[in-house]
């Protein structure tokens, strides 16, 4: 794919640039992923990557959200 077949160039290959990779594709743009190291060696991959409510309030709304 050459640059005039891109709709967006994405730096990066951690969760952040792969989300980001992901979405556009799903939208339709025609994207290309250019990192310095690959997903295997990010971050990201070590990571534990889990999500939850902590210290924030109000509780009960929270959980909701
Ligand atoms: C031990 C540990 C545990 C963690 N646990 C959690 C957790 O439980 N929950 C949570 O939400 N977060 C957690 N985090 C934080 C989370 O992992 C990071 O915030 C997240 O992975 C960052 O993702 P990222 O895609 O922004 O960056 P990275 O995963 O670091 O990816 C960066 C990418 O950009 C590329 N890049 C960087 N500079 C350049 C450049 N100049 N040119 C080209 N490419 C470049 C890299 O090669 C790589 O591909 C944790 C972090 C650590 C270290």
């Amino acid at each position: 794919m050459t640059s005039i077949d891109l709709d967006a160039l994405v730096v990066g290959a951690g969760v952040s640039g792969l989300t980001t990779a992901i979405c556009l594709a799903e939208a339709g743009l025609r994207v290309q992923i250019w990192a310095a190291e690959s997903p295997e060696r990010t971050t990201s991959y070590a990571a534990g990557a889990m999500w939850g409510p902590y210290l924030v309030e109000p509780v009960g709304r929270v959980r909701v959200w």
